[in-house]
């Protein structure tokens, strides 16, 4: 049998497989949809003291930084 979630933004329920988990430290999250998922964080990310997010959020754009580099590396070769 599927297992079903409920979203914890909505209320609506989605079976397994389905939507977006997210687990903090051993907690588990569930949202049936990206839109849901997306309204969450941004409030924990604003509700986060900024001295504490700050640091992380510059080593992820860091990490896209890197990829977009890449990508740029990679297409200058084709040509
Ligand atoms: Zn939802």
């Amino acid at each position: 049998m599927i297992e079903k979630y409920v979203c914890i933004v909505c209320g609506r329920m989605f079976p397994q497989g389905q939507g977006v988990k997210i687990t903090i430290k051993g907690t588990d999250y569930y949202f049936h949809s990206k839109a849901c998922a997306y309204k969450f964080l941004r409030e924990v990310v604003l509700s986060a003291d900024p001295d504490c997010i700050s640091g992380v959020a510059k080593d992820v754009r860091r990490k896209y930084d890197d990829i977009l580099e890449k990508k740029r590396e990679a297409s200058k070769k084709v040509i």
